[in-house]
């Protein structure tokens, strides 16, 4: 298929990757995400079903997306998940298919998603220490999350990428731990500076461990920290070790990286968010539920992208005040503004 003409933002940022939130329901409380005791969720029947979901993947396809993540919530709680993987790996033009996940549920799903076209696949893990999951995630599972990883590892999802969120004086004495167990099983894993997005109610800037601070730790207890030069979009910058460990590090909250960002994010309900921190999206599922045809469809996808100049942050780097995003009430008016909802 001939490559559709590049569609470019108001900064020259092409429309290229695209994070499907399948579900904005979760199975773990991680208390950097979903520290509250109870949510607002989307109503069911506001759910795209897989037809819809898989309509909007083709007409982002033709207007340049080459990349696709599923995530949530939990993508692996969306039923028949799989069915999805199937009609997403067929849309003309996607060459990468992917998924985020916290692992509780891939051990039994593992294989089919792979047999259904999954390429990779990123499993979440902050800790390799059961006690402090269960605080963390307010649930239990770290057994169940270390089978799910094997299984994935089993399938042959390969690389296979494992996201730690570090956390002052929650986790960041296992900074090490992490890295030594990705590379005993071949995983790659990824360091994230806990983001001030929406329903991280508890952030504070004092909680964060920056990038600086991860890498100054590790050449300590490592040695030295080689950056690999790579020219990609991709949120992490890449390291590697003496012994050549490889790792990366997403410093979205002390080092954004807005001016290179080509992501947009499409929750269940079909709102789309041109960035993690806008107020504001583009109601699609609306529009399609409405009988907006697909050449439609692409018009407003078009025009929007066209007028986007989001950074946001960098815009948060800026803020004198840094606290949370959205305040609890916020969030229950609006579930749209929640992590979980709009997809990580
Ligand atoms: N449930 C799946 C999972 O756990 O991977 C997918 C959704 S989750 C929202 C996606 C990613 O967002 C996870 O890697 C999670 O750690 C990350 N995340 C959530 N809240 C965050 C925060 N406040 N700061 C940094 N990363 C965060």
């Amino acid at each position: 298929m001939d490559s559709p003409p590049v569609l470019a933002d108001r900064l020259g940022r092409p429309l290229a990757n695209l994070r499907i939130s399948v579900t904005d329901r979760c199975n773990l409380r991680c208390a950097y995400c979903m520290p509250e005791e109870e949510y607002a969720w989307l109503p069911q029947p506001s759910l795209l079903r897989f037809e819809e979901l898989a309509q909007l993947a083709r007409v982002f396809a033709g207007l340049g997306v080459q990349r696709l993540r599923l995530t949530g919530g939990e993508p692996l709680m969306r039923r028949d998940l799989g069915v999805l993987v199937r009609m997403l790996a067929e849309v003309p033009g996607i060459d990468d298919l992917a998924l985020t996940t916290n692992g509780i549920l891939l051990e039994a799903q593992a294989e089919a998603l792979a047999k259904a076209g999954l390429k990779r696949v990123t499993v979440s893990l902050d800790t390799l220490r059961p006690e402090r999951f269960r605080e963390l995630a307010r649930r239990d599972g770290l057994e169940q999350v270390l089978a799910g990883i094997d299984r994935a590892r089993a399938v042959g999802f390969d690389p296979l990428k494992l996201d730690m969120v570090v956390l002052r004086g929650t986790n960041d004495d296992e900074i090490e731990t992490l890295l030594d167990y990705a590379r005993s099983i071949g995983a790659e894993l990824r360091y994230i500076e806990y983001m001030d997005v929406g329903g991280a109610t508890r952030w504070t800037k004092e909680a964060v461990v920056s990038r600086r601070e991860i890498l100054a730790r590790l050449e300590k207890s490592r040695g030295k920290v080689e950056p690999l030069v790579e020219s990609t979009s991709a949120p992490a910058d890449r390291y590697r070790l003496a012994d050549g460990t490889v790792f990366g590090v997403i410093s979205s909250t002390t080092q954004p990286f807005c001016g290179s960002c080509d992501r947009a994010r499409l929750t269940a309900d079909g709102r789309w968010f041109l960035c993690l921190y806008a107020r504001e999206g583009l109601d699609l599922g609306k529009a399609l539920r409405a009988g907006a045809s697909s050449s439609e469809l692409a018009a407003l996808i078009r025009t929007r992208w066209s007028g986007r100049d989001d950074q946001g942050a960098v815009a948060r780097l800026a803020e004198h005040e840094r606290a949370a995003l959205a305040a609890i009430d916020e969030l229950r008016r609006d579930p749209h503004l929640e992590m979980h909802t709009r997809g990580g």
